[in-house]
C-alpha cells in the first residue's frame, strides 16, 4: 500500500508517502517514495519536493490555504516529476494524520469517522493551536481524495495513556481535573514510541521487558520513562510547554511567575503564555536564538556569557530530569537520545551525561562522536552499567505503518 502521511501545521504541510504493508513491516523493508514540506501557506508558498533518492526541488506558488496545498501535492505526486509507484490518485491508499492532542479519548490511532473527528474537535481546547489545524489538513484530503480513502489519525498523545494517575495528576483541586480534563498527557509520543521499539529491535527483546529512558530533543524537547514497554511518565504536560528547556520554550517554571511578569509587564496571562512558548527556553536566555547548533559554535559559547548559560541550563535540566525518571522507573537499561539535537550533537549529549557516572553512565567519546542522525546506535562504554544509545527517530514511518495496521484490521504493536 501506499500511504500519505500528513503533519498539517498552521502555515505549513510536512509529507511523506511511504509503501508498506504488514509484509513489509514485519520485515522492516518499507520504501520512502517521496517527502517534501509547503511552507507559508496562505500567500507566496515555498516547496520543498522529493521523489525517491533525487535530489530535493524547491519552488514557490500561490497556495490560498490547506485544501489548495494538498492539491499541488497531488498533482506533482501523479505527474512525471513525482514517485514512478504513484501514476494516479487510486494508487494512494490511505492517509495517515499526524493529530497532536487526542486528550483521554485515544489510547491508539484509529480509523477517521465521524464520531472520531467530533472527539478530535472535543480536543481543541486543550490544543488550540495544534488540533484545528490537524482538522483542516483531515478535511482538506478528504475533499481532494475523496470521503471513500480511508484516513487514520495517529495522535502525539496516546502512547502516553498509560501513565499511572500518580504521573498524571496534578496536586490541584481535584474537581477540576473531572470539571476540565486538567492533567498531564504528554507528547512526541510516536517519537518515544518509535525509538523504543528500534531498541528493542536492537537489542532482540520482547516489548513488556524494554525498560528505557527516552529523550527527544529537537525545537521541542520532552523525556519519557518506559517500564515493561508502557510510558510511565513524561516531561510535557497539559500542554507541551512544561518540562525540559527547549528551543522557544520555557518547560517548568514556578506558576506564580505568570502572574508575576503579568503585572510587573502589563501583559494579559495569554501573552505571558506566548512569552513562555515563544520568547523563552534557549532563545530567552541567550537573547540570541533557539538553535542549539548556532550556540555551541565555539567562539560564540566562549565569548558570550548567556550562549553558554542557555546550554547549561538546557543540560542540567535534562540531567535532573534523567535522575528522576530513573528513580521512579526503579532505573532502566538504557537512555535513549534523539530528534535533531540529541541525534546531531554529540556535544549536548556529553554535557547531559556529565555527572552521571555514579549512576553507572558512562560515555564512550568515540562511539559517542561516531553515532549520530545518519547510523544510531551504542555510545556508552561496555563496561557502562547504564548504556546509552542515539536511536534517529522516524515518526512519518509510524505514522505510515498504525495507517497500515488500522486499515487492515490488524492491533497495533505499541
Ligand atoms: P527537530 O525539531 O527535531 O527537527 O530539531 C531541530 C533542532 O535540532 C534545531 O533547532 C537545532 O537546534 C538542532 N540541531 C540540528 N542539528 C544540530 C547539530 N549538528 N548540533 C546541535 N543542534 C542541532
Amino acid at each position: 500500500m501506499n500511504i500519505l502521511v500528513l503533519n498539517s501545521g498552521s502555515s505549513t504541510i510536512k509529507f511523506q508517502i511511504i509503501a508498506t504493508d504488514l509484509e513489509s513491516i514485519a520485515n522492516n523493508t518499507d520504501r520512502r517514495l517521496a517527502r517534501g514540506t509547503i511552507e507559508r501557506i496562505g500567500g507566496e508558498a515555498i516547496i520543498t519536493l522529493q521523489a525517491g533518492e533525487q535530489d530535493k526541488k524547491r519552488s514557490t506558488a500561490p497556495l490560498r490555504d490547506t485544501r489548495a496545498a494538498v492539491e499541488f501535492l497531488l498533482r506533482w505526486a501523479t505527474s512525471d516529476a513525482g514517485p514512478v509507484e504513484v501514476q494516479s490518485v487510486a494508487d494512494i491508499n490511505a492517509i495517515g494524520h499526524r493529530v497532536v492532542h487526542g486528550g483521554e479519548h485515544f489510547t491508539h490511532s484509529v480509523v477517521i469517522d465521524a464520531d472520531v473527528l467530533r472527539a478530535i474537535e472535543d480536543c481543541i481546547e486543550l490544543a488550540p493551536l495544534h488540533n484545528p489545524t490537524n482538522i483542516k489538513g483531515i478535511q482538506a484530503a478528504r475533499e481532494v481524495f475523496g470521503a471513500g480513502l480511508p484516513q487514520v489519525a495517529v495522535f502525539d498523545t496516546a502512547f502516553h495513556q498509560t501513565l499511572p494517575e500518580q504521573a498524571y495528576l496534578y496536586a490541584i483541586p481535584y474537581q477540576l481535573y473531572r470539571r476540565y480534563r486538567i492533567r498531564r498527557y504528554g507528547f512526541h509520543g510516536t517519537s518515544h514510541r518509535y525509538v523504543a521499539y528500534r531498541y528493542r529491535q536492537l537489542k532482540g527483546i520482547e516489548r513488556e521487558r524494554t525498560n528505557v529512558i527516552t529523550l527527544h530533543l529537537g525545537n521541542g524537547c520532552s523525556i519519557a520513562a518506559i517500564r515493561d514497554g508502557n510510558s510511565i511518565d513524561t516531561s510535557m504536560g497539559l500542554t507541551p510547554l512544561e518540562g525540559l528547556v527547549m528551543g522557544t520554550r520555557s518547560g517548568d517554571i514556578d506558576p506564580a511567575i505568570i502572574d508575576f511578569i503579568s503585572v510587573k509587564e502589563g501583559l494579559t496571562p495569554r501573552e505571558v503564555e506566548t512569552l513562555l512558548n515563544k520568547q523563552s527556553g534557549l532563545l530567552g536566555i541567550s537573547g540570541l536564538t533557539n538553535d542549539m547548533r548556532e550556540l555551541l559554535d565555539e567562539e560564540r559559547e566562549n565569548n558570550d556569557r548567556r550562549a553558554h548559560l542557555a546550554i547549561e541550563v538546557f543540560c542540567y535540566r535534562a540531567r535532573k530530569y534523567i535522575g528522576g525518571f530513573l528513580a521512579i522507573a526503579g532505573g532502566a537499561e538504557a537512555v535513549i537520545f534523539t530528534g535533531g539535537i540529541g541525534e546531531n550533537s554529540s556535544e549536548v549529549r556529553a554535557r547531559i551525561c556529565n555527572g552521571l557516572e555514579w549512576i553507572g553512565l558512562e560515555l564512550d567519546p568515540e562511539r559517542n562522536q561516531e553515532h549520530g542522525h545518519k547510523t544510531g546506535g551504542l555510545i556508552s562504554k561496555d563496561s557502562s552499567r547504564l548504556a546509552a544509545y542515539v536511536i534517529p527517530t522516524d515518526e512519518e514511518l509510524l505514522i505510515a505503518r498504525d495507517t497500515v495496521r488500522c486499515v487492515s484490521g490488524v492491533a497495533q504493536r505499541y
